[in-house]
């Protein structure tokens, strides 16, 4: 039992309670035994300090502790940290005796954009990275890795797994910083890859990809195709992967032959060319939601300010591709009508690009029925100057003008994630909300300005 995988040891922790007792111990021990390998006595201080620099462990080790083989052959310890924590988890290497190794591993071109700082600190024959993250999101460090094998992240008390069928089959894909240096059998970032069958892409599929398609956008707050697991409640993962920005999606096009959405790809991409902006394209747009093949599933009624409309109109926005049932805003197709990232990218930030409303700002006398969340353009996109905002808020000529599309969903209530549909006599409310958050500078972070 001490050499199970995570998946079977928590399916023997459902039987009873005894079990689950068993297989929480198991886990914790998996980590102190991996833990005392790099830090010798020293090893219960590491869950605190690890905790400390909100980080995560990745790599060969995470891997181990997943496929429980036994840690003995482990020699590199890989961390991710967020900006500005590195000094501190730095401190407390230096104090159980590491010291760094200027001569350590280079990071990979394709991560650098991901990656302010790379260390490596050694003692006897053993090596701690650490990764400072350009942002506060580890996640994106995470996702960025070049294989799915090492997409995977733990902290003292849990862990997650980007890509968990692949990892028990065998069977990796490069991710979209994936060299092509990595040889099959050979070693890949930390991981020894002799276990696994490296694929440079779904070629070798032979069944469709379903809703795991790596085509498909994806963000680590759904834990839909994922797996997270909790040991220790002390040590949560869960806070991490909730606060995580970052989507992304393994390649930009499918090539298993049996993939439902390779063909629906191309189709997406010429939708993301350009966003609908006046009612002709509007109408062009909700007859390409109709006909999507697979269909999406329904999602709800949002209200939108095309750039080029003369007034707000009320459209469908289905769920993403992949997704059956709508459970958050992060479940919906948005994309369809407000451009939110770059046509090739693999790698997004989406949440500074929303924002909820509970109140009219600057208009505290009145109240809301419910909230209202508005999701605006990607600055990256350069979309057009929005007329119709422009002439809704009465703003001057002269005045900060606001680009791109605006897409506006109600809630039933505070919660951001129950929506109802728009309707039209939301329209006048909207409208005043909309004209207020432009003139209290109280539009989304990521808004596009002139
Ligand atoms: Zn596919």
């Amino acid at each position: 039992m001490h050499r199970c995988a995570l998946p079977a040891l928590r399916t023997l922790g459902n039987t009873c309670k005894t079990y689950r007792r068993m297989s929480d111990d198991i886990r914790q021990n998996r980590f102190e035994r991996i833990s005392s390998l790099f830090f010798g006595d020293k090893y219960e201080d590491f869950p605190v300090a690890l905790l400390r620099c909100k980080g995560v462990v990745t790599g060969s080790a995470a891997l181990e502790m997943y496929l429980g083989r036994g840690p003995e052959d482990l020699r590199d310890l890989n961390i991710v940290v967020p900006h500005g924590a590195l000094a501190d988890l730095e401190d407390w290497l230096v104090r159980v005796n590491y010291e760094e190794d200027q001569d350590g591993v280079t990071v990979k071109p394709a991560l650098a954009q991901h990656v302010r700082t790379f260390c490596a600190y050694r003692a006897h024959d053993r090596t701690v990275t650490v990764t400072e993250a350009k942002g506060s999101d580890v996640m994106e460090v995470i996702v960025n890795s070049p294989t799915t094998a090492e997409m995977i992240a733990m902290t003292a008390g849990g862990m997650i797994v980007l890509y968990p069928e692949l990892t028990e089959s065998g069977d990796c894909l490069l991710g979209p910083s994936g060299g092509w240096d990595l040889k099959e059998g050979g070693r890949f970032g930390s991981v020894n890859g002799a276990w696994a069958n490296l694929h440079s892409d779904t070629r070798y599929m032979s069944v469709p990809c379903g809703a795991t398609c790596p085509s498909i956008w994806r963000h680590a707050r759904s834990d839909r195709n994922m797996l997270t697991f909790v040991w220790d409640k002390r040590y949560t993962i869960r806070d991490i992967v909730q606060s995580a920005r970052t989507e992304w999606r393994l390649m930009e096009n499918c090539y298993n032959l049996h993939c439902n959405y390779g063909a629906s790809s191309s189709n997406l991409r010429r939708w993301r060319l350009r966003s609908p902006s006046s009612w002709l394209h509007v109408s062009d747009r909700e007859l390409d939601i109709i006909q999507h093949n697979p269909p999406f599933a329904p999602g709800f009624k949002a209200l939108l300010y095309a750039t080029q409309s003369d007034q707000p109109v009320i459209v469908n926005v289905p769920t993403a591709e992949g997704i059956e049932e709508y459970r958050t805003l992060d479940d919906l197709n948005v994309e369809c009508w407000v451009r939110q990232r770059q046509i090739t990218a693999c790698c997004a930030q989406r949440l500074h690009l929303r924002k909820t409303y509970k109140i009219i700002p600057g208009h505290s006398s009145v109240g809301i029925d419910g909230s209202y969340t508005i999701f605006v353009e990607d600055p990256g996109a350069h979309p057009a100057h929005n007329a119709l905002v422009t002439a809704l808020a009465r703003l001057k000529v002269s005045a900060e003008l606001v680009l791109g599309n605006l897409l506006v969903f109600k809630h039933k209530d505070d919660d951001a994630s129950t929506l109802c549909d728009m309707v039209d006599d939301d329209k006048g409310l909207v409208n005043l909300l909309l004209r207020n958050a432009i003139k209290t500078g109280n539009l989304p972070p990521g808004t596009p300005r002139l």
